[in-house]
């Protein structure tokens, strides 16, 4: 058996091997394909890590199966049977199905399982045939992480025989308790406000971890929907893994959320490596944990040793390491291909429908360093609408700007994946390439000095550079692209010689910082006590991604249209004639300065690349080194 090669029995005991496998971040990616590219995609999907956890549990008869959440929002299959397969109440969600049929233990929600509201939430979970537990959502409004009524079963203890060493079958009791970012009632705010709360991780699991106790878990597994970030606690932490792992009563770590992958030289966070943090041994504080990047790509694989000491089981060794699907293979499981084969069928028709037509390829592979045509696109749609809806209201006159951000500008775990859509018939995949979250549309209240912090926070993505040095890199890899809003609308010059306001995680680093200056709107300077309506997604009117800024900021309008809709009826009137985007902003000037950027191989075809850019040869992941002078 696998266990006496990963550990040495003691045989005048009885001991077990227990094997804990996670999938996480699967956002709906059941088949393996890509319903953007409309291609096979044989690296991802549950169908595809179904058989690693079959070989897995070929392997070690007693095996449990859990999931980390995010699993029912993310590509055009999600958004389909959410918002247009008529899926009500007592219906089976074909992701729900699959890991029925798969046999799941348990599960968590992540924060994007609030993305298509509670109601659908609830129909979706009611069906599961396994505990989903959350012990940091709250029902109504949070106030106390100990008497809060959580939004479903903050805990579960799950009741098995295992086999021991000793071929004896014992019971096992497992505790799993979920956590999930505290964000996401911001993130979700017109879903969630009134209805839902949440509480620091740490904060909710201290709370509950002395019932789960005391109810005979023999062992916790932390099903935490959440990231290998910081070492110490900060109340409302997004990612909150390792001070989580730190607490008593805590035996194992299922993290999630960053899509990132623990253990192995894969994690990406060398630099936290310590005590707290060992990628080679897999642990937190010691204790075993792992994360499964995302969409199926991985299965985490935690192997215990358990101990009998009385009438219960204490974990006595560990190891843990991450399985990657084989993408030289292509087959899918038939259990999960039985379950998403309608749905994808329908998704294929979706999203191979015409919506309009492009004179111009479109893509955005300079979007991070240049104004871009598809951010253009986005500010138009979206614009279009917010006239209509503020016309007649009090707000009609107030100057509109349109924010947005780029979405699929390559980056981690997904270097190569662009927007790039050629000339002529525009697809609804494309729409979704443009587009890929369900986001509403809000539209809010801002003044020059509010848009000036605001734009102080999306500058943010570009680190801090050197005058008159020409080799060193431009973009902060920790700075998710789709905090990088453009605020179409206004002229602005953004001066990376300067250092950020905020830190990556949205803090405050120094208040006097100033790398966004000239803003202007019509030619003129914009002043600080001048008052705006900005069109933008929810996701931000919420204050997502820590624009303090924005989350402040009076909600003028909060439609119910998604800014995916937005964009296939701006496509469908024929609104998308430019040819080249408008110059909303520029970098400062300084000769004799430059800093490289990686880009993917697509943007080899995409010319003429923006002034003062020049390939220079290979960079990281595949990517094309690039030097941009200023
Ligand atoms: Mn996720
Ligand atoms: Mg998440």
């Amino acid at each position: 058996m696998i266990y006496r090669q990963l550990f040495s029995l003691d045989t005048s005991r009885v001991q077990a091997h227990l094997r804990i496998l996670q999938t996480t971040d699967l956002h709906l990616h059941l088949m393996p394909y890509d319903y953007f590219t409309d291609l096979p995609a044989p690296g991802i999907g549950l169908g595809r890590t179904a058989g690693l956890i079959r070989a897995c549990r070929r392997q070690a008869p007693n095996c449990l199966l859990f999931d980390n959440g995010d699993f029912l929002q993310g590509n055009p299959l999600s958004d389909w049977i959410a918002q247009d397969s008529g899926f009500g109440p007592g219906d089976l969600h074909p992701m729900i199905a699959a890991m029925n049929a798969l046999g799941y233990d348990g599960g968590t929600l992540g924060n994007h399982e609030f993305n298509y509201g509670l109601d659908f939430l609830e129909r979706a979970i009611a069906r599961a045939g396994f505990p989903i537990v959350s012990a940091n959502i709250t029902r109504g409004a949070a106030r106390d992480p100990a008497t809060d009524p959580t939004f479903i079963a903050p805990w579960a203890v799950l009741t098995r025989e295992i086999t021991a060493a000793d071929g004896q079958r014992y019971p096992l009791r497992i505790g799993i308790i979920g956590f999930a970012p505290p964000q996401l009632a911001d993130w979700d705010r017109h879903h969630l406000e009134g209805r839902v709360g949440t509480h620091d991780i740490v904060h909710a699991a201290q709370a509950h971890l002395p019932a789960l106790r005391a109810a005979g878990a023999d062992l916790v597994v932390a099903l935490c929907h959440s990231g290998i970030g910081e070492e110490h606690h900060a109340p409302g932490m997004e990612n909150a893994a390792v001070p989580l792992a730190a607490l008593p009563g805590i035996d194992v770590v299922l993290a999630g959320h960053t899509h990132g992958l623990f253990p192995g030289p894969g994690f990406d966070g060398a630099d936290r490596a310590g005590p707290a943090v060992d990628p080679a041994g897999g642990t937190l504080h010691g204790k075993p944990a792992v994360m499964a990047g995302q969409f199926g790509s991985h299965l985490g694989v935690v192997d215990l040793l358990l101990d009998r000491q009385g009438d219960a089981w204490v974990p006595v060794a560990h190891a843990t390491r991450l399985a990657r699907v084989d993408d030289a293979a292509t087959d899918c499981d038939p259990t999960v291909r039985a379950t998403a084969q309608a749905a994808h069928d329908a998704v294929l028709a979706r999203i191979r429908k015409p919506v309009g037509q492009t004179p111009v390829p479109l893509h955005n592979h300079f979007a991070l360093i240049a104004p871009d045509l598809t951010l253009q696109i986005l500010a138009d749609a979206q614009r279009a609408h917010a006239i209509v809806a503020l016309a007649g209201t009090d707000s009609a006159d107030l100057p509109l700007l349109s924010a947005v951000a780029p979405f699929r500008v390559g980056g981690r775990g997904s270097p190569a994946q662009y927007i790039d859509i050629p000339a002529g018939p525009l697809l609804m995949r494309h729409v979704a390439e443009f587009y890929p979250f369900p986001n509403l549309v809000s539209i809010v209240a801002v003044s020059g000095a509010g848009l000036s912090d605001w734009l102080e926070r999306a500058a943010g993505q570009f680190l801090q550079i050197a005058p008159g040095v020409t080799d060193q890199p431009l973009i902060d890899p920790e700075f998710p692209c789709y905090n990088f809003d453009v605020m179409d609308g206004l002229t602005y010059e953004i001066d990376p010689t300067q250092p950020a306001r905020h830190l990556a995680d949205g803090r405050l680093s120094d208040p006097q910082a100033q790398r966004v200056r000239d803003i202007r709107w019509q030619g003129r300077p914009v002043a600080a006590d001048q008052m705006f309506a900005v069109v933008t997604n929810g996701y931000r009117a919420g204050g997502g991604g820590f624009f303090e800024a924005v989350r402040q900021a009076p909600v003028l309008h909060q439609s119910q249209v998604s800014v995916r809709e937005l964009v296939v009826a701006h496509f469908a009137r024929g609104d998308n004639t430019a040819h080249d985007a408008r110059p909303v902003w520029r970098f400062a000037s300084h000769p004799g300065t430059a800093a490289w950027v990686d880009i993917g191989p697509g943007a080899r075809a995409c010319l003429p690349a923006p002034a003062g850019l020049v390939r220079i040869g290979p960079g990281a992941e595949g990517l094309d080194r690039y030097s941009l002078r200023f």
